[in-house]
C-alpha cells in the first residue's frame, strides 16, 4: 500500500505572541474577508506541494545545511492582491530574508525539486476574499525572526492545519 503525498512548504512560523498581538490589531475589521485561522498566520518561503513522505529526509537535510542568519522583519505594509488576499508586509526586505530564500529555493532546484518560478513576493495573509483594501493606517509589527520550518499542510474537519515536521534555528546576529 503507498502512503498519500505530504503538502508541504518551508515558511517563517509566528511566535503565539506575535501571532496574538496581529490577531487583536486586525480584529477591529472584522468584516475586511475571511481571517486567517492564528495558528496558520506564517510567511510562506518555498512552497513543494504534493511530495512522497521519502522526500522529508531530503529536505531536513537542505534545511539542515543552510545556517541562515537572525534578523528582524518590519511588517508595515498592508495590501491587497486582486485574488483577495489582505496581507502583511515588509516595505524593508532584510538581505537575510532575501537571502534565505534565495539559498533555499537554489538547494532545492539542485536537488530536483520543482518550483514555481514566479518572484518571491514575501507577505503574511490575513483575510482571504477581501474585497477592497481597508482605508486605514498600516501598522507596524516588528518580527524578530529565529527559526524556519518545513510544514505539512493538512485538511482536516476543522479546517486546513499545518503540521510542523522539523524547525531549524537562525543564527544569533552577533556583534563585534
Ligand atoms: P487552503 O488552501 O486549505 O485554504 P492554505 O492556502 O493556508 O489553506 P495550502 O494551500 O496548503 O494552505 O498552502 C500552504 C501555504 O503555501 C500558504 O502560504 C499558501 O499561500 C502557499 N501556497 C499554496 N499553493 C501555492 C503555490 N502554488 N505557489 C506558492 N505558494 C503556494
Ligand atoms: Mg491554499
Amino acid at each position: 500500500m503507498t502512503t498519500p503525498p505530504l503538502r508541504l512548504f518551508f515558511a517563517l512560523p509566528l511566535s503565539p505572541e506575535l501571532a496574538a498581538q496581529i490577531v487583536t490589531w486586525r480584529s477591529q475589521y472584522p468584516h475586511a474577508g475571511k481571517p486567517v485561522a492564528e495558528s496558520n498566520l506564517h510567511m510562506t518561503l518555498s512552497f513543494l506541494g504534493a511530495q512522497p513522505r521519502g522526500q522529508v529526509p531530503v529536505l531536513e537535510a537542505i534545511a539542515a545545511s543552510l545556517r541562515p542568519q537572525a534578523f528582524t522583519l518590519c511588517l508595515d505594509r498592508l495590501a491587497r492582491w486582486k485574488n483577495g488576499l489582505l496581507y502583511l508586509a515588509p516595505s524593508q526586505l532584510p538581505t537575510e530574508l532575501t537571502e534565505l530564500e534565495h539559498r533555499l529555493k537554489e538547494s532545492l532546484l539542485a536537488a530536483g525539486f520543482t518550483l514555481e518560478s514566479r518572484a518571491f513576493r514575501p507577505h503574511l495573509t490575513l483575510f482571504r476574499h477581501c474585497h477592497s483594501l481597508p482605508a486605514i493606517p498600516p501598522p507596524t509589527f516588528d518580527w524578530p525572526i529565529s527559526e524556519f520550518t518545513l510544514f505539512a499542510s493538512e485538511n482536516t474537519a476543522k479546517g486546513t492545519h499545518y503540521k510542523a515536521l522539523g524547525r531549524w534555528p537562525l543564527l544569533p546576529i552577533t556583534t563585534t
